[in-house]
């Protein structure tokens, strides 16, 4: 099944002498459960694009298909709500909130929702992510790794359609690294939850079941990943 598609995107930054054609027609889609690395040179238009099918950021043209909804035919309100619930967002700086506790920040997208968080998910969640010992502590008071174990907590609380991830192990030592994507290749599989994840890793992008390379706002390949 057909969870994302996205067609024709363009995204134009800027105008006349600062104006800058970040994506320029990528059009692609992805499977229910599958996990996709997206690749390609710094600057060629990865984080937009992630942004984009986010919804974060509107394109200049082309559409998001997520779950059959045509994403940016939402009003700013629907928008909101949508992202939401069908999409989680894991960053390279986690973006925590300093004041919320582990297990706050996780819950901040459903409370945001105006909705009760549910208690054995909660714990499932933070049992997966080994915080079961670090439900009150603090982001400053976590190591990197555990931050961005939160983050991913935070990403799945509402059982997303889609998880898009930005770098996750960017900030991270290779050991640390190794166990985030675990972590988020676990959630794929058990789940099947689709993952697109950017990186500049080529360990990590062969573990994916699907490359996308973007090179100057272009789809330049969709190679196989760990099915070749
Ligand atoms: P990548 O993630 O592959 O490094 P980005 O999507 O961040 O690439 O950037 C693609 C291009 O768009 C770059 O040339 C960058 O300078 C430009 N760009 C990105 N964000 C903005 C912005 N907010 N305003 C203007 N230009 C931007
Ligand atoms: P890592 O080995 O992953 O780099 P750290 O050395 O940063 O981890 O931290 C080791 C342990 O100490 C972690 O379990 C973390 O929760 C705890 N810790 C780190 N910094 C603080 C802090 N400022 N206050 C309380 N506990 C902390």
């Amino acid at each position: 099944m057909e969870i994302l598609r996205v067609e024709n995107l363009t995204k134009v930054y800027g105008s006349s002498d600062t104006r800058v054609t970040a994506l320029d027609g990528v059009s692609f889609s992805v499977e229910k459960g599958e996990f996709v690395a997206i690749i390609g040179p710094s600057g060629s238009g990865k984080s937009t694009l992630l942004h984009i099918l986010g919804g974060v950021d509107r394109p200049s043209g082309g559409k998001v298909f997520i779950d059959g909804t045509d994403v940016y035919s939402l009003d700013e309100t629907r928008l909101a709500i949508f992202r939401r619930r069908q999409i989680g967002l894991i960053y390279q700086f986690y973006n925590l909130i300093p004041v919320l506790n582990v297990e706050e920040n996780i819950a901040l997208p459903t409370l945001l929702d105006g909705q009760k968080v549910d208690k054995a998910h909660m714990n499932e969640i933070l049992t997966t992510l080994s915080l079961e010992d670090r439900v009150k502590h603090l982001p400053n008071q976590l190591s990197g790794g555990q931050q961005q174990r939160v983050s991913i907590g935070r990403a799945l609380i509402n059982s997303p359609a889609l998880v898009l991830a930005d770098e996750p192990t960017g900030n991270l030592d290779s050991k640390t690294s190794r166990e985030i994507v675990e972590l988020l290749k676990i959630s794929n599989k058990r789940y099947n939850q689709t993952l697109v994840m950017i990186t500049h890793d080529q360990s990590i992008a062969n573990q994916a079941d699907r490359i996308i390379r973007i090179v100057d706002g272009h789809v330049a390949e969709l190679g196989a990943g760990r099915a070749s």
